[in-house]
């Protein structure tokens, strides 16, 4: 029958939309109870991120960044909603699968080396180190260690301990390692928070090769805007929700390579968009309504021209 046929395709063409999404977070909210009060760190935060996206999520202390990664990352099971990992539920989870999703499924970077790196191996030990349980050989696991060392511009350094490479250094080695298990999620939280600006746009350059170059889906939390500017696709996240998005300007994308950071900065490379939630809610931010002249908590809302116009 003809509608049985159309009915099939339509469903074909969402079970293709769905796998695009190698990311799915659906109303996340987060609850930390302490003794006397309780922060709602994520608000019914809805996000998807595409298979070989690379997208840097921004926002003020305190906005619920790190929590969003956590979440992402199986490192800490959301209030309510849900989230969706290469087609996988991870609510629906025990500790088992949780643990192994954690080891094969993302890479996390930290800000910190220390969390990153242990002390008392070498650069070559510490990305060998989450290969050991794996089925190879002491040389392939030497290798394949070696390989990644290439791969992040660090295995001049193998030989070396943390304590005698630089923060970069470090990172880089610290990327090496969240790469072993060959993640299909590359999760970093404030990864240049440590380091100067010059090596910031070193680490940030190397994300963007290996999103290239491995068809990585990279996800970089930072407070850094200059850092943000040079990624496609940039999301605000404010009080536990998703406020805007940045996307850049076709034209700055492909030629994205040429640019400077210094560059970015100065031209206007990306175009802002609010983001209308599932209840059709917008944020305004302060400085909007502040510029529109808005501060009664009620307005009018009009539409003219296929516009919507707020107003006192
Ligand atoms: P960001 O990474 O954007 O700085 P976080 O996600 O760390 O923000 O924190 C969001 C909010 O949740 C903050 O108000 C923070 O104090 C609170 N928070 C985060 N982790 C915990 C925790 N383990 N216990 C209690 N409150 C927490
Ligand atoms: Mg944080």
């Amino acid at each position: 029958m003809w509608y049985t046929k159309w009915k099939t395709e339509i469903s074909n063409v969402s079970e293709e939309k769905k796998s695009e999404d190698i990311l799915v977070c659906d109303g996340l909210v987060k609850i930390f109870k302490t003794e006397d009060v309780e922060v709602m760190a994520l608000q019914g935060l809805d996000l998807k991120i595409k298979k070989g996206e690379l997208v840097a999520i921004i926002g003020k202390s305190g906005s619920g960044k790190s929590t969003l990664l956590n979440m992402i990352g199986g490192l800490d099971r959301p209030t309510a909603g849900r989230i969706y990992v290469d087609g996988k539920d991870l609510f629906a989870m025990n500790e088992a699968q949780l643990v192994s999703y954690r080891k094969s499924t993302v890479g996390f970077v930290w800000q910190n080396s220390a969390q990153n790196l242990f002390p008392y191996l070498t650069a070559l030990q510490n990305v060998e180190a989450p290969l050991y349980f794996e089925k190879m050989s002491e040389k392939e696991r030497r290798e394949k260690a070696g390989r990644l060392l290439e791969l992040t511009g660090i295995a001049h350094r193998a030989q070396s301990y943390p304590g005698q490479l630089s923060g970069g250094e470090q990172q880089r080695v610290a990327i090496a390692v969240a790469l072993a298990m060959d993640p299909k999620i590359l999760l970093a939280d404030e990864p240049t928070g440590a380091v100067d600006s010059k090596t910031s746009d070193m680490i940030q350059d190397l994300f963007r090769k290996l999103n290239r170059e491995l068809g990585l889906t990279v996800i970089i939390v930072t407070h850094d805007i200059s850092l943000a500017n040079k990624v496609s696709r940039v999301i605000m996240v404010s009080d536990g929700k998703i406020s805007t998005e940045k996307i850049m300007k076709e034209k700055y994308r492909q030629k994205l390579d040429e640019l400077s950071t210094e560059n970015l900065q100065e031209i206007d490379s990306h175009e802002e968009y609010s983001v209308l939630d599932k209840a059709r809610r917008v944020q305004l931010s302060e400085d909007v309504l502040k510029e529109a002249g808005i501060d009664s908590h009620m307005v009018r809302v009009e539409v003219s021209d296929g516009k919507i116009i707020i107003s006192k």
